[in-house]
């Protein structure tokens, strides 16, 4: 019986191609050096003392993700007990949703839906209560939080709205491109408050020791 196969050389070179290819290149979204370009060279252009946007959404002191899929928090913490790190804090905050994952690099790449400023905590509550609770495809929702002054929160926000696109922010965002993060695992997986929030479950049920158990399983 006659059977088609391909000729040997185009299988070595699909082949090779995949091989030099890593995962993030292949699902159109490099995960390593992503560039903020424009958003760099502007607040170089314009602030005395420049902020690279890397700074504020990859490299920021504060981060957690969020269950809003109730089911999904440990014991009985509560939206806010994640947030509990922003009390009286002012800065810029973004919301994120998952975009994608590289197994090559071991990233996760992150799609920010909302950028804001001001006292944080609350602005985020509102946020998430009015609307990303109830969302039946929506388990998790990353937030970021960069702390500076009122003033520069302002200034950064502006220019976060000229650069992108966010589906959340209804007003002055005239940016085009789609923001992204790219976070390792631990800032993934952990955030940078997972001290605090154990330390709030086990003063609530016992459930401390179910996060303090992750957090020694994942190393
Ligand atoms: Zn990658």
């Amino acid at each position: 019986m006659a059977s088609f196969s391909p000729q040997p050389q185009d299988i070595s070179s699909i082949e090779v191609s995949e091989r030099m290819m890593k995962k993030c290149e292949q699902q159109d979204f490099p995960c390593i050096n992503v560039s903020y370009e424009d958003f760099d060279r502007i607040c170089a252009q314009e602030l005395c003392a420049p902020i690279r946007a890397s700074q504020i959404v990859n490299e920021c002191s504060f981060c957690v993700n969020i269950p809003v899929n109730e089911g999904l928090s440990f014991g009985d913490l509560k939206t806010s007990d994640y947030l509990k790190g922003l009390n009286k804090k002012i800065g810029l905050y973004h919301l994120w949703i998952d975009y994608d994952e590289c197994e090559d690099h071991d990233t996760n790449t992150l799609l920010c839906v909302y950028v804001g400023k001001g006292f944080a905590k609350g602005r985020i509550m509102d946020h998430i209560n009015k609307k990303y609770s109830n969302l039946t495809k929506l388990d998790t929702l990353f937030c970021s939080f960069y702390e500076c002054s009122n003033r520069i929160a302002k200034y950064l926000e502006q220019l976060f709205l000229d650069l992108y696109k966010f589906e959340s922010n209804e007003n002055e965002n005239r940016g085009a491109s789609h923001l992204f993060a790219v976070w390792n695992k631990q800032r993934y997986l952990h955030g940078t408050e997972i001290q605090l929030l154990a330390d709030i479950a086990s003063r609530k049920d016992g459930f401390g020791r179910i996060v303090e158990s992750c957090i020694i399983s994942d190393g």
